[in-house]
């Protein structure tokens, strides 16, 4: 069977890339190991330029129940700061915005095969990518974008993730008192080893979404709960928050490999690499999401334009360094033990700190660079 383009994953930048490509009239597959959109590891915040791209994409997050989120607090040892977001932003559960993102491709025209996982990727010797899928059946196309997320395909792996991040998610029904004291906020925590985050999302409950290197997991059993309850000994706020709480999931959900600070240097002729398979900023800056958006959006001008992938690619990396290099060396600061002690102290002296570095740490929203044509 062949298609114009194939699309592996069908997570954010997967379906956003087919959901562009299907309205210009190409045909599209989509192939997603997923039967059915379930829930992600994931902060759920959706920066300002994630909520134009998805109205650009028909997606009415506000009719999914998306929450508004205008101000971020920060919260380490014993003390908190607060500012203002500077830009709009929500939260909605994956589980609701994947669910949307699917039904827009299929009503779109896009081929959307849920419950079937990609094995293997190869160049044809016509020039056509083909894929395994772990039924014993391929699909071949033109054209493939890469889209598989956090998962790695075999022969375009990810480096290595040298402090070996381990993320944990979990739903809670807060107390009333410390659910009203959440609304509208979007609250930073950071404690050695990692940083984790909470903030409301649809259905009056909130996400307690967090990372750690493993070493500090290790210290404490490898174990859930022995992990919560050191983040809440070294972040009291946390304590407070959670003081009441119900947690809503039988176990949290968690994945590893997390490569920080990845961007991909180049690709394979005629295959796009799109969301976390492009790049993967650090997750307080609630950005990936946009990042997926943002290279999905791209990559289908790029491919439209009949730029080459390896030119697309390259562009979008040297597009992506300064906003990564950036998120990096902030990661850095919230991870050293001295700078946990004074920022929330120098941010309540000076807030607008918090608003530059949210406001720096955003993707840019035009495209990458005008895509350049294959003829150059
Ligand atoms: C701890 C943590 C917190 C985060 N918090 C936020 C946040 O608050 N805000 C934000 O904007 N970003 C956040 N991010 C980043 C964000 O989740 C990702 O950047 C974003 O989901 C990337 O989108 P994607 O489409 O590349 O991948 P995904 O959305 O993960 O989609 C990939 C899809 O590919 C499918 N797939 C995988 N392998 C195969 C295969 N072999 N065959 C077929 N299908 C396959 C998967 O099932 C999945 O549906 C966070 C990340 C982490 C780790």
């Amino acid at each position: 069977m062949r298609d114009e383009v194939l699309i592996l994953g069908g997570g954010v930048a997967g379906c956003a890339a087919a959901i562009a490509l299907a309205r210009k009239g190409r045909a599209v597959t989509l192939i997603e190991r997923e039967p059915t959109p379930r829930h992600k590891v994931c902060g759920e915040f959706l920066s300002g330029e994630a909520l134009e791209d998805l109205h650009a994409l028909g997606i009415d997050v506000g009719g999914l129940g998306a929450v508004p989120i205008d101000h971020v607090r920060l919260a380490a040892a014993r003390r908190a700061a607060e500012a203002p977001l500077p830009f709009p932003a929500a939260s909605l559960t994956r589980k609701a915005l994947d669910t949307a993102l699917i039904a827009e491709a299929v009503a779109a025209g896009v081929c959307v095969e849920q419950g079937r996982s990609v094995k293997g990727l190869e160049r044809t010797a016509g020039g056509t990518w083909k894929a395994a899928l772990d039924d014993g059946t391929t699909r071949e196309a033109a054209t493939a974008f890469l889209a598989t997320g956090k998962r790695d395909l075999r022969g375009y792996a990810r480096p290595e993730d040298p402090q070996r991040w381990v993320a944990f998610k979990m739903y809670f029904q807060l107390a009333p008192g410390q659910a009203a004291e959440l609304a509208g906020a979007s609250e930073l925590m950071l404690y050695p080893g990692g940083y984790g985050g909470i903030q409301p999302v649809e259905g009056g409950i909130a996400n307690l979404c967090c990372v750690v290197q493993q070493r500090f997991l290790a210290r404490v059993g490898n174990r859930w709960e022995n992990f919560l309850a050191q983040m809440q000994r070294d972040c009291p706020h946390l304590a407070m928050r959670l003081a009441g709480a119900k947690p809503l999931l039988a176990k949290p959900i968690a994945i590893t490999h997390i490569p920080y600070g990845f961007i991909r240097r180049t690709s394979d002729e005629g295959l796009y690499c799109i969301g976390d398979q492009a790049a993967v900023i650090p997750s307080f800056t609630g950005d990936g999401i946009s990042i997926a958006l943002h290279t999905a959006r791209c990559a289908v001008a790029a491919h439209l334009a009949e730029e080459p992938a390896p030119v697309f690619q390259a562009k979008l990396r040297s597009a992506l360094r300064a906003q990564m290099r950036l998120a990096e060396f902030a990661a850095d600061g919230l991870n050293n033990a001295v700078a946990r002690a004074v920022l929330p102290f120098c941010l309540r002296v000076w807030p607008g700190v918090m608003r530059v570095t949210a406001r720096l740490t955003r993707v840019a929203q035009q495209a990458a660079a005008a895509p350049q044509t294959a003829a150059g």
